[in-house]
């Protein structure tokens, strides 16, 4: 079977909001088997969405909509579909429920105009839609299967994950289980990581492998496919034993992780205290730190250390180190971490300082960055970066790093 998303919404077009329900899609129809051959967008107009639909039909045996099933003029896929296959609306008497429902519980005034959002094309099989009012529907017609999703990704997820995916799964007539586990790699960019295991990826048809790279990061997705769960996750333990043989120390975590998860998980375990001194960052390590949920307590504090002023009277590093080093040093980078754990009376002591752009500083090209780590007991030790990408970019990845080095 192979697929097609047409995403409807003139705000697509203009550039107003980015197309993340063809994302969210595509990935999901990629885990159920289905090819993903076409993504088109198309604005609220009813001519141009059927000269849209009629190339879906010659191209494609599943068209899956999303956007406009609301209750407003512009709202208009669904009645240009009925139009397009000669079918009737008709009210569907569970939808007006749920509809005459939402408005009961938020307390709203229902109009006219909402009870369009409970028809439907007839014959369809309908989605309900527990996070917002217009159902979705899954219409066969002579063999195109058209799908219609509402816009609202916090309606239309959801709505898939739990009624459109188990619908598709039973027409494509596989009982088999899906599973799916996500690699997090750090340290290592996404070409070389390829490279390293483009053999065991080319081989390989079950689990599937599916690298995608962002901020700095590089994920794989295995996901296979099996009728017994058992099975399903053998095979994926067996692939991944074999990835992270080739590329195992670039590894730090599965699934919903984050390097700064994995850091104040390590923390915890090891009932340590953790302080931070930040020149470039300005504070982002700990308003990073802080977001993760059961962080209390692990990070003592710390010192935006943005000035050579307070780096030199509040964190103490010496006249000399600045004199003769400068404040973009693994130097002034290790006095930083010693001190502001000494300052903290923390376990840890961690520091950045360096050059984030879009100018250089003491003769340091933009990205070179020193992070300073003081781990009690343990002599201070010091890395440097060269980043050389933008601002923000660096500033990010600088924050990534020390996570990073402090997990190895
Ligand atoms: P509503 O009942 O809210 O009107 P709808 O099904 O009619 O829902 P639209 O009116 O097309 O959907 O879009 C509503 C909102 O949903 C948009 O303003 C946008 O925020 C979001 N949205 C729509 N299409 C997409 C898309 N392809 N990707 C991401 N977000 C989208
Ligand atoms: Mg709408």
């Amino acid at each position: 079977m192979n697929a097609e998303i047409i995403a409807v919404g003139s705000e697509l077009l203009l550039g107003q909001i980015v197309n993340t329900n063809a994302r969210f899609l595509s990935r999901q129809l990629a885990e159920l088997g289905i090819n993903v051959f076409y993504h088109s967008v198309v604005g609220d107009n009813p001519e141009r969405l059927k000269s849209v639909i009629k190339i879906a039909e010659d191209r494609s045996d599943l068209i899956v909509f999303t956007g406009g099933l609301g209750p407003t003029k512009d709202d208009l896929t669904k009645e240009t579909i009925a139009r397009h296959l000669g079918k009737k609306l008709v009210m569907d008497e569970q939808a007006l429920e749920s509809i005459q429902m939402y408005f009961k519980r938020t307390n709203r005034e229902m109009t006219e105009n909402n009870k369009k959002q409970a028809l439907v094309l007839e014959d369809a099989q309908v989605l309900p839609n527990e996070h917002g009012m217009a159902p979705g529907m899954i219409s066969d017609n002579g063999g195109h299967v058209f799908m219609l999703l509402p816009g609202p990704p916090n309606e239309m997820e959801p709505m898939f994950l739990k009624h459109a995916f188990p619908a598709l799964q039973s027409k494509l007539g596989t009982d088999d289980v899906i599973v799916s586990r996500v690699l997090h790699f750090f340290g290592i960019g996404e070409a070389m990581l390829e490279t390293e295991i483009e053999d065991i990826i080319d081989a390989q048809s079950n689990p599937t492998i599916a690298p995608l790279a962002s901020d700095g990061e590089v994920t794989l997705r295995l996901t296979a496919k099996h009728s017994q769960p058992n099975t399903a996750m053998m095979l994926m333990d067996e692939t991944e034993a074999k990835i992270l043989g080739r590329v195992g120390e670039f590894f730090y975590g599965y699934d919903d992780t984050s390097l700064m998860h994995e850091l104040t998980k390590l923390i915890k375990e090891n009932n340590m205290t953790i302080s931070a001194a930040e020149s470039l960052t300005g504070g982002m390590f700990q308003q990073e730190f802080t977001s993760i949920p059961g962080a209390g307590g692990l990070l003592k504090g710390g010192v935006v250390c943005y000035t050579n002023e307070v780096k030199a009277e509040v964190l103490k590093v010496r006249k000399e180190t600045i004199d003769n080093y400068g404040v973009v040093s693994a130097q002034c980078a290790a006095e930083l971490a010693e001190n502001v754990a000494s300052l903290t009376n923390s376990d840890i002591g961690i520091s950045f300082t360096g050059v984030a752009g879009p100018d250089e500083l003491e003769g340091n090209p933009v990205g070179t960055v020193y992070i300073g780590i003081w781990i009690k007991g343990k002599p201070v030790q010091t890395e440097k970066l060269n980043l050389g990408g933008t601002r923000a970019a660096n500033r990010v990845r600088t924050v990534k790093y020390g996570c990073h080095f402090l997990i190895k």
